[in-house]
């Protein structure tokens, strides 16, 4: 026997829980499922836990250099790992605890725990129970990729998910992938004591930025002890004695990299592998990605999938913004899109990279007119003030209908002053608007209007 809702939600990551309260607002009976942790990825191992870590980061590496600001510690500064862990629970916990209580004490939500399945296009099993539903959610989300390199199931590692147990100093953090994930936690630990290499196996780091963010994102990192070893395919693993060993391969050369801990970072897969998406008929594309269309509507009528599983975004913001775009249609009679919105979001290395749009080298690639305004961070007068102006914000205009195509800015505050100019291209005005409008001194935003009246042309 099933059990009949009018929806189901597979998943209480960054869409699903919002999207409850909304379905069950318009009074439909909702039926939630969780497999794990509530709140999913960016609660419990994700966003809220490590910007919590860079924060302890950020506050480790000021102390040390207290002396430079005239502010005496008198010892060597150390740091509590079990404090540091402490901090991230407490913090990860009150969201972690106010999704769950909040779906807990949803009227016409009831929640259910356990492994959900497919079982026909609009019938759903959790343990020996049965769902039904004319309207499916898929809000699954992703887990880390683990590559197959020989020797690495012979090895103890640990991913995004198990670093969250970590309460101790490793010595030496070897860190599989220099992109997102593994920058973050390789300052973060730098910064708390442990000696760390990233093995990247392309020639630069996060080559998705641009050749001079890379490049200054190299020399913050290398600046701070971090050993970087580009070009570097990882060949095996082994242990030996209570080391790992990272065989590479660089340049036709070999060598060996030796560390307490490996973490592996290569990028993430959604978890549409073990949801039963054969028996409902629910296309994916190659790398196990939810096909949608602009609406997240999958090819099965009555199905959609939001967050990370469809492969449409990859940030807490896009899969929230999913949400927003099927509570739209569904319930406002608002025809929202997802190519409406515009690409954006951050690095949280220290100082952070806040992007927003095109990088320069697909503007170069639109084949437009196109201008750019470069200025480094040493010429920003509140990164002076604060010690801290490594980086530089850089924005691309398009020269004939003067509208901003994207902008990077890495540096103190890049995640919060990239916000100006993104608003003033979902707002598809001319950039002269921010060049004429009046920012707060001292601030890294004041100088963006500064930097749009040096444009120049793209060569
Ligand atoms: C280390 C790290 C740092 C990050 N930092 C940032 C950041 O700073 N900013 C940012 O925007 N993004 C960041 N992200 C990405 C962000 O966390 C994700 O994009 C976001 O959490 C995706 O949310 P979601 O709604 O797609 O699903 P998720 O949050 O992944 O939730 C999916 C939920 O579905 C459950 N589930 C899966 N399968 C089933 C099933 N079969 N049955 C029942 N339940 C199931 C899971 O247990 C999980 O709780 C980070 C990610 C990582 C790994």
């Amino acid at each position: 026997m099933s059990v009949p809702y009018e929806a189901i939600i597979i998943g209480t990551g960054q869409a699903g829980p919002p999207l409850a309260g909304r379905l069950t607002g318009a009074g439909m009976k909702v039926a939630i499922i969780e497999r794990g942790l509530f709140g999913g990825t960016c609660v419990n191992t994700g966003c809220i836990p490590t910007k919590t870590m860079v924060a302890s980061a950020y506050a480790a590496r000021l102390a040390s250099r207290g002396a430079e600001f005239g502010v005496v510690t008198g010892t060597a500064v150390t740091v509590d790992m079990q404090r540091v862990k402490a901090r991230k629970d407490e913090i990860s916990g009150l969201s972690n605890h106010s999704v769950e209580s909040g779906l807990r004490k949803m009227p016409k939500c009831t929640v259910y725990q356990g492994h959900a399945r497919f079982e026909s296009p609009h019938e759903v099993s959790v343990g020996d129970v049965r769902l039904t539903a004319d309207k499916i959610f898929i809000n699954v989300g992703g887990r880390a990729v683990v590559p197959p390199i020989p020797g690495l199931d012979q090895v103890p590692y640990l991913t995004n998910s198990s670093m969250m147990q970590v309460d101790f100093l490793p010595k030496h953090l070897i860190i599989l992938g220099g992109s997102y994930i593994g920058l973050e936690f390789g300052q973060m630990f730098r910064r708390f004591g442990s000696e760390v290499t990233i093995i990247e196996a392309g020639s630069r780091l996060i080559p998705r930025e641009d050749e001079d963010v890379s490049a200054a994102i190299l020399d913050i990192l290398e600046r701070e002890g971090i050993q970087v070893r580009l070009g570097a395919k990882c060949k095996s693993f082994a242990r030996q004695g209570d080391q790992v060993v990272a065989s590479v391969e660089a340049a036709g050369a070999g060598s060996d990299i030796r560390g307490s801990h490996l973490l592996i970072a290569t990028g993430r897969r959604p978890n549409t592998d073990d949801l039963g998406l054969d028996k409902a008929g629910i296309a994916v594309d190659a790398r196990g990605n939810i096909l949608v269309d602009e609406q997240l509507r999958t090819n099965v009528p009555g199905v959609w999938a939001i967050g990370d599983c469809n492969g449409k975004g990859g940030f807490t913001h896009t899969s929230y913004n999913d949400f927003e775009i099927v509570a739209a249609n569904l319930l406002d009679h608002d025809p929202r899109k997802v190519s409406d919105r515009i690409l954006t979001y951050a690095l949280y290395i220290d100082p952070p990279l806040g992007r927003a749009g095109m990088t320069e080298t697909e503007a170069r690639g639109t084949g437009r007119k196109v201008l750019i305004g470069k200025r480094p961070m040493t010429k920003v007068g509140r990164a002076v003030e604060k010690g801290e102006t490594f980086g530089f914000m850089k924005v691309l205009i398009e020269a004939d209908s003067q509208r901003i195509l994207g902008a990077a800015i890495l540096g103190t505050g890049g995640d919060e002053a990239i916000h100006s100019i993104l608003d003033v291209m979902y707002a598809g005005k001319p950039y002269t608007v921010i060049q004429r409008a009046m920012h707060i001194h001292p601030t890294v935003s004041e100088l963006i209007p500064t930097m749009l009246g040096e444009l120049k042309p793209l060569s």
